[in-house]
């Protein structure tokens, strides 16, 4: 079969196309365009337009720079991150001040000028936040004390004159994992030339902290990794307030004191410059107290590490064992309860909740310092300490903290009751007769509740028994 035959006026034929040579092209001329656009009316109000948003973008940018510009040159910041120590003080000191608002000025030459400045504090707090405080009084008791400090958001206040804008930010994305709590910064601005009032103030909201601890003793508890004041400082507790076996308390104290004296003998030895000490017997015997009199004496503060606390590892444990505030006494009172909690694991021996018995011996050992290292262990149950625990190097001094003695009976006695010599017999005799053991703790109540009447206290020691 043959191909149809095309048509052959179907059949494509070249054409000759003219292509005009750039010289022919006619040019436009100079007035076309600005012809066209000018009679173009959607042309003139798209450039319009345009510059118009050009001008605009161009002005904004130029008031961004400028803002910055100024605000660079004219304000200044001071970042305080929750992680710094002046953080709390900071804090404490906005606290102070608020509650010095909220209660009576008393009047006076002055106090004015702190008056005027008071005022003027939190002018734009709307947002405030609760810091709750105790107060232990020489009685015991417990007084509760709320005051408002400015949360998180922006305020202003004036210090010295000058207007600072405090803004306290709370982090959304970084948390502290170990506290639970979100990592806080407080930025707070002035203008530059009062960059000063910077220093003022830090240097007053340290030396109020200074204050409110002088002649107190600050307990410290672990915080996540860090270890932070439990409450306010407490009253130093003075020595002779606690009555122990004749020479005990006179023994240990010149133990501490020789051997915070012995620096460079630790040093030239390389030997680690720290000194263990275990207390033990029964329960309200004076343990805590004595340690608690002990670091008022040598003027130290005390870290108490509960080593039965469930988010306890060993990697916090050795953090917090190498990074102890200075001059602080590390205590780690009933150390048998985490023993009585232990269970077998495989690999490291004994498990306490959290830490390892291992994980507590490495840290002990580890505790390295440039400053001299005290720690303090107490415990009801020695028994139940391993060996490993209190050997020497660990522990190296031992004292037993017993029930009371007639040495100690004696001096309670006349120190509820002085003068009372008589009574004081009467009163050990009394005790004697019972013939049970009885703790300097029972005694102390039985003291208390008898004030100023040692017959009424002779009468009741049968009750002792109880
Ligand atoms: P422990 O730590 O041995 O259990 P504490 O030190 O906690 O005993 O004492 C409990 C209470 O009894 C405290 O209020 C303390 O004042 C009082 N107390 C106990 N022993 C003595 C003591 N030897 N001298 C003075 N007070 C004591």
């Amino acid at each position: 079969m043959s191909a149809p035959e095309i048509p052959v006026a179907l059949l494509a034929k070249e054409v000759p196309i003219e292509v005009p040579s750039a010289s022919s092209v006619p040019a436009p001329s100079p007035g076309l365009i600005q012809r066209m656009l000018e009679s173009n009316p959607y042309f003139t109000a798209g450039f319009g337009l345009m510059g118009l948003g050009v001008a605009l973008a161009t002005g904004r940018q130029l008031l961004t720079r400028g803002s910055t510009f100024m605000y660079r040159q004219m304000l200044v910041d001071l970042e305080i991150p929750s992680k710094d120590k002046s953080y709390l003080w900071f804090l404490d000191w906005m606290a102070r001040e608020s509650v010095a608002l909220q209660n009576p000025i008393p009047s006076g030459s002055g106090i004015k000028s702190r008056i005027l400045r008071l005022r003027n504090l939190y002018t734009s707090s709307h947002h405030l936040s609760v810091q709750t405080t105790y107060k232990q009084h020489d009685n015991g008791s417990v007084s509760t004390n709320f005051s408002l400090v400015p949360g998180p958001g922006k305020h202003i206040l004036r210090y010295n004159g000058a207007y600072i804008q405090v803004n306290r930010e709370r982090s959304s994305r970084l948390m502290d994992l170990t506290s639970g709590t979100p990592f806080e910064t407080i930025t707070l601005t002035t203008l530059y030339r009062d960059r000063e009032v910077f220093r003022e103030l830090l240097h007053e909201a340290n030396s109020m902290a200074v204050r409110l601890q002088e002649g107190k003793t600050v307990i410290y508890t672990s915080w996540g990794p860090e270890w932070r004041p439990f409450g306010q400082p407490r009253r130093k507790r003075s020595l002779e307030s606690v009555i122990l076996d004749e020479g005990v308390g006179e023994r240990i104290l010149n133990d501490v004191k020789d051997f915070l004296h012995s620096g460079s003998w630790y040093y030239d030895r390389g030997i680690p410059y720290r000194r263990g000490y275990l207390l033990f017997g029964p329960p309200g015997s004076g343990k805590s107290s004595f340690i608690q009199a002990l670091a008022g004496e040598l003027d130290y503060n005390i870290c108490i590490l509960n080593l039965s606390e469930q988010n306890l590892t060993d990697d916090r444990l050795n953090h917090l064992m190498n990074h102890i505030p200075e001059r602080s006494i590390l205590l780690l009172e009933d150390i048998d309860a985490a023993f009585n909690k232990r269970e077998q694991t495989d690999d490291s021996g004994y498990k306490l909740s959290g830490v390892t018995f291992s994980g507590l011996l490495n840290a002990l050992d580890g505790v390295a310092s440039s400053e001299e290292r005290l720690i303090f262990m107490t415990t009801n149950h020695p028994e139940l300490l391993d060996p490993a625990l209190i050997r020497p190097g660990r522990v190296d001094v031992r004292e037993l903290i017993d029930n009371a003695t007639a040495y100690q009976i004696k001096r309670m006695f006349l120190r509820f009751y002085e003068g009372s010599e008589d009574e004081c017999e009467r009163f050990i005799a009394a005790v004697k007769d019972l013939n049970v053991p009885i703790s300097t703790a029972q005694l102390q109540g039985l003291f208390v509740y008898n004030k100023a009447a040692p017959e009424r206290a002779i009468e009741m020691v049968p009750l002792l028994k109880s």
